[in-house]
């Protein structure tokens, strides 16, 4: 693959932001629940595979919705510097499931530097089957992210997903998968 910037889409939570270490602080700072390492989240619902009350996780994952800023949501390892080198010759797309889009905009703009974020797409659908059409409006080939059913219903619709590994992931599919951000700019042929 030698894809092009104006090619690729991004999810957030899981791909650009490191959801699940924040989610991880928040239970042992907040919480007082500091068992829970990131390979113990084998599920991508995580209330199925941890030993955790279920209004704790809704709690923790309502915050991350509404207030990432406040939750010191941080961006993946490379992400930011990485997005910085493609936003030179495309702008960013950011397709999320995320029910809000004004706390996560918020955020990238925080992450990505205001002249940066003003050419940004971002799309909040709400829902997480939603996202094919919005990708093929925006004319997007790829897309990274890290939930198995989104990726093989984009595989279904025609468009080449990039499954973002995590353990929540991990031998549920068949499809192209990157280890981390390096990767992706691999992907795109190290120009950028
Ligand atoms: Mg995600």
């Amino acid at each position: 693959m030698n894809i092009h910037p104006s090619m690729i889409g991004f999810d957030i939570d899981g791909v650009v932001a490191d959801t699940v270490e924040a989610f991880i602080s928040l239970a042992k700072n907040d919480y007082g629940i500091d068992s829970i390492s990131p390979h113990d989240i084998t599920d991508f619902m995580v209330e199925e595979c941890l030993d955790m009350d279920v209004a704790i996780v809704t709690e923790i994952f309502d915050r991350l919705m509404e207030e990432p800023i406040a939750c010191a949501l941080k961006p993946m390892a490379n992400s930011m510097e990485i997005l910085h080198s493609f936003a030179q010759v495309a702008p960013l797309t950011f397709i999320t499931a995320r029910p809000d889009k004004a706390p996560i905009a918020a955020w990238l703009e925080k992450h990505l530097g205001g002249t940066i974020y003003k050419k940004v797409r971002l799309v909040a659908t709400g829902e997480h089957d939603g996202k094919a059409a919005f990708i093929k409006e925006m004319a997007l080939k790829y897309f990274v992210d890290d939930r198995v059913e989104t990726c093989v219903k984009l595989d279904r619709e025609g468009i080449i997903p990039i499954v973002y590994n995590q353990p929540w992931n991990q031998g549920k599919h068949n499809l192209p998968s990157i280890e981390n951000w390096l990767a992706i700019r691999d992907l795109c042929g190290t120009n950028y």
